[in-house]
């Protein structure tokens, strides 16, 4: 499989490939389907287990405009980190068993990870988690209604997505007014020297795991590719703006979060 991405990448400057927008959407769908087996323990692996302390941070600081039980929405949910994390939370803060989660992602492979995980919870089989194969940037009307959630998060999912407006505005769409859009991505580090060795680091290192963990260099190397083509984030909090949501003052500590420096940023959002 890793061949038939090789034969769409052209070179960067940096010496990889890069993929064509247009094969991007069934690329990546190539990708995760090629990486869902190994995902988490990549995800571990390459972030040194930091990627959870940063969902961990990502879930704890959410605050919905309303109290709970609330209906949220994870998009992008893969095998399920953000869903467990958002029930955890409810449950172990406000005793909430009722609050409800519905995974949505475009590819059934980490859908059926995570819900292979969920089986060993106590969420198995309750009415609090369901998984939904469905594109974020166009979900079905029927399933997702306008105006239905109360919170939406999206977590590493968005860089994947060919149109990121596209899936701001179906986000807009399905969440109540004055609900409640959290996003946590990878984005632009701003100290230059704390960059280049982190330019170092993923550039070889992250695809080298790849190779020896999960015997596939090509699909991390264009998870990394994918991080340095996102919007920096006054640029992404711009088009959420645009989407129709309000946002903090336009800095770090008001439209958006950096965590480690900007590696990953937290951009909140509320529904107008
Ligand atoms: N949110 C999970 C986490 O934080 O561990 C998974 C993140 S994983 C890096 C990115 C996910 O985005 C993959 O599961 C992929 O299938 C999904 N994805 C990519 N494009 C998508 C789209 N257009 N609609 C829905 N999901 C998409």
């Amino acid at each position: 499989p890793s061949r038939h991405i090789h034969s769409q990448h052209r070179t960067t400057s940096f010496g990889f490939k890069t993929i064509p927008e247009e094969s991007k959407e069934s690329l990546v769908k190539h990708v995760f389907d090629s990486v869902a087996s190994s995902y988490d323990l990549m995800n571990d692996a390459s972030s040194l287990g930091v990627h959870r302390l940063w969902k961990d941070a990502f879930v704890s600081t959410l605050k919905p405009g309303r109290k709970g039980p609330l209906r949220c929405i994870d998009v992008a949910g893969g095998t399920g980190d953000i869903a467990l994390r958002i029930l955890d939370h409810a449950r172990e803060s406000y005793a909430d068993r009722e609050t409800t989660v519905d995974v949505l992602d475009i590819n059934a492979h980490m859908l059926k990870e995570g819900f292979t995980r969920f089986k060993k919870t106590m969420y198995h089989n309750t009415p609090q988690v369901s998984f939904h194969e469905a594109n974020a940037q166009d979900m079905p009307h029927s399933l997702f209604k306008d105006d239905s959630y109360d919170l939406y998060t999206i977590a590493f999912g968005i860089r994947n997505c060919t149109s990121i407006p596209a899936v701001l505005k179906e986000a807009h769409r399905v969440l109540k007014p004055g609900a409640t859009f959290a996003c946590l991505e990878f984005s632009k580090v701003n100290n230059p020297l704390f960059s280049t060795l982190y330019d170092q680091y993923s550039f070889s290192i992250i695809p080298l795991m790849g190779t020896i963990l999960a015997g596939d260099r090509e699909s991390y190397q264009y998870l990394v590719e994918s991080i340095r083509k996102f919007p920096s984030q006054p640029v992404f909090a711009q088009m959420i703006r645009e989407a129709g949501f309000a946002t903090g003052g336009d800095r770090d500590g008001g439209a958006w979060t950096d965590l480690w420096g900007g590696i990953a940023c937290i951009h909140t959002a509320v529904k107008l």
